[in-house]
């Protein structure tokens, strides 16, 4: 079962751009939506960990994990540690070649989705990182988590030009179609390998 999770929680709502009134949660809760539907219609094993008001969220979100034992947790944030950063970025556990390749087929998705907009890098991070001044405690979805774990950061709610788009017509359901397509495809290639 793959599982997403949602960004942060109703009580601890993550990143806030005040310029729109947003917060990471509620718009993580729109992709996750829309990412789900994509596994659905393909019938692909998923469920979604929202942890609404409990507190503290992380314990919660990871016992709750511990519990359900996914083959793979995905979350979808909106923020980065850099203000200033404007690249899709994936974030998956050191020395697991199996969150890797599916977040690099993630970005690929993401990268090829926002051409039109002019947002052609993407990064893709491996924690923990040795990065001097790089924080670590920032991913602990991904380090802590007891399963094959990624974050997704499609784009960043604290930059206005990207907040102002992810607020127009259809962008955040587009972009939570363009993971769960990379998910699916993911799904699609391991199983294939492991056929063969
Ligand atoms: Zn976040």
């Amino acid at each position: 079962m793959i599982l997403l999770s949602v960004a942060h929680s109703a009580s601890a709502k993550g990143a806030y751009n005040p310029a729109y009134s947003v917060s990471e949660y509620e718009l993580s809760q729109i992709m996750t939506s829309s990412c789900k539907s994509i596994l659905d219609i393909n019938q692909i094993p998923c469920d979604v960990l929202d942890v609404g008001k409990m507190r503290p969220y992380m314990s919660y979100k990871l016992n709750y994990i511990r519990r359900v034992k996914p083959e793979l947790a995905i979350e979808i944030h909106l923020n980065s540690g850099n203000k200033n950063a404007d690249y899709p970025m994936c974030v998956y556990y050191k020395n697991n070649a199996l969150t890797k390749r599916c977040a690099q087929i993630i970005l690929n998705n993401l990268k090829t989705g926002f051409e039109k907009q002019g947002w052609t890098k993407v990064r893709l991070l491996e924690v923990p990182t040795e990065i001097k001044g790089f924080d670590n405690s920032r991913y602990t979805f991904v380090t802590k988590t007891p399963c094959p774990s990624i974050i997704v950061e499609p784009l960043f709610i604290s930059n206005n030009e990207q907040c102002k788009y992810l607020l127009s017509h259809g962008a955040l359901n587009s972009i939570g179609e363009m993971i769960g397509e990379a998910i699916l495809d993911w799904h699609a290639e391991k199983t294939h390998k492991g056929a063969v």
